[in-house]
């Protein structure tokens, strides 16, 4: 049995408690949902977008802790960059939880979100970790410049 300590580390914890960046955002220009059915997380992601740069992002929704940890974690980390250097961080992201990328063994600049390394022994949790981010591309991807109509 994979140790469940491993990935319930007490940062996810914390952030599952106490989400950053949650909420709704005024002033978003771009916004996109997720769903995973698998386990029964929603998430939305609202942006802000400056030129290409995410100057402010919030997300709602409700979920199991690694998805609420995970969403909480990423808008701390893609806020203040560019649209390309978000997507390098998701594409790292998802070496490390599907396994590809040992952040015990190699260089990464992953930070707080390495947190989420112990994922890759609970093959049912990457959606869980992953959403967020899925949701954020599509945010990035989809309705470029087009306000949100609320
Ligand atoms: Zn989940």
């Amino acid at each position: 049995m994979p140790d469940l300590d491993e990935l319930y580390q007490q940062v996810i914890l914390d952030h599952n408690e106490m989400p950053r960046n949650f909420g709704k955002l005024e002033g978003a220009n771009r916004t996109a949902e997720g769903y995973n059915p698998v386990c029964g997380d929603h998430i939305s992601v609202s942006l802000q977008m400056e030129d290409d740069v995410i100057r402010n992002i919030r997300f709602q929704g409700s979920g199991c802790a690694i998805s609420k940890a995970s969403a909480s974690i990423m808008t701390a980390s893609v806020k203040g960059k560019t649209r390309a250097e978000a997507g390098v961080l998701f594409e790292r992201f998802h070496e490390m939880v599907t396994g590809e990328l040992d952040t015990h063994l190699d260089p990464h600049d992953l930070g707080k979100l390495a947190v989420f390394a112990g994922v890759r022994k609970f093959p049912a949790r990457v959606k869980c970790a992953t959403l967020a981010w899925h949701t954020l591309r599509a945010a990035l991807d989809g309705n470029r410049g087009t306000p949100t109509t609320e």
